[in-house]
């Protein structure tokens, strides 16, 4: 564990670190399949995320431990190879017991990164199938992470960037072609929503990178490559990503 971790974990309660094991082990197989010491400071992140992140709930629904300690998770898989470990634009995450639609529009959604409010909202039943069903490419909070990643990566000085600029552009570059490729049926790793556009290839891309990392490396090995390249770890070392 890193010099921050190892002092950030003698703030947390034995019990918490414990208890974030316990819930991990059972619902996210990224962490069940880590190493011993990589579980350690899994469970130190997880705990920074979800102590500086403020979880709101829809009235009347009961927004457990259980359920942070989920969603959190998915933000410090993500992020596993990188440093930054908690976000500071959307630091609030607002979750519902259904999906749920806003004033005036009978789109509804799952989850989304509201930029006006600041706040990332979440349907609790979309984010616990993510994780049960964790080998189909589908992770409503891997994906509406990955979205804020971006977008407080571009908000960030030069110097302070979560990506590495050069490797962040190569990627662009890669997924600017898979883009009309994607549109015309002719790249089936990736679902079609992700030929909407960079922003939803990015996510679409990080959910299958962790769901089907070996599906996907066997499809597009130079754009698996690029993508382990940009977060700075390779899924298909369960044990060891980074
Ligand atoms: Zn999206």
């Amino acid at each position: 564990m890193n010099i921050k971790y190892s002092v950030v974990s003698l703030f947390l309660k034995k019990s918490s670190k414990q208890e974030c094991h316990e819930v991990l082990s059972k619902w996210n197989t990224y962490y069940a399949g880590l190493t011993e010491k990589h579980q350690e400071s899994f469970v130190v992140r997880t705990l920074l995320f979800l102590n500086n992140t403020d979880f709101k709930a829809k009235e009347g629904f009961e927004l457990t431990t259980e359920m942070k300690l989920v969603i959190s998770s998915a933000f410090v898989q993500i992020t596993f190879g990188l440093s930054q470990d908690v976000l500071t634009i959307f630091n609030t995450i607002f979750v519902s017991p259904t999906s749920y639609s806003y004033a005036g529009s009978n789109v509804f959604y799952n989850g989304d990164v509201n930029t006006a409010t600041q706040r990332v909202n979440f349907s609790w039943p979309a984010v616990e199938e993510g994780f049960v069903i964790a080998d189909d490419s589908l992770n409503i909070a891997i994906h509406e992470f990955s979205h804020c990643l971006i977008i407080e990566n571009a908000k960030k000085s030069y110097l302070a960037r979560t990506f590495n600029e050069n490797d962040l552009n190569e990627w662009k570059a890669l997924a600017a072609k898979k883009i009309p490729l994607i549109r015309e049926g002719n790249y089936k790793i990736f679902r079609d929503y992700g030929g909407t556009n960079l922003m939803e290839l990015f996510a679409t891309t990080l959910e299958t990178f962790f769901e089907q990392p070996h599906e996907f490396y066997s499809y597009a090995p130079t754009f698996y490559r690029m993508t382990a390249k940009v977060l700075k770890q390779d899924p298909r070392n369960k044990k060891n990503p980074k």
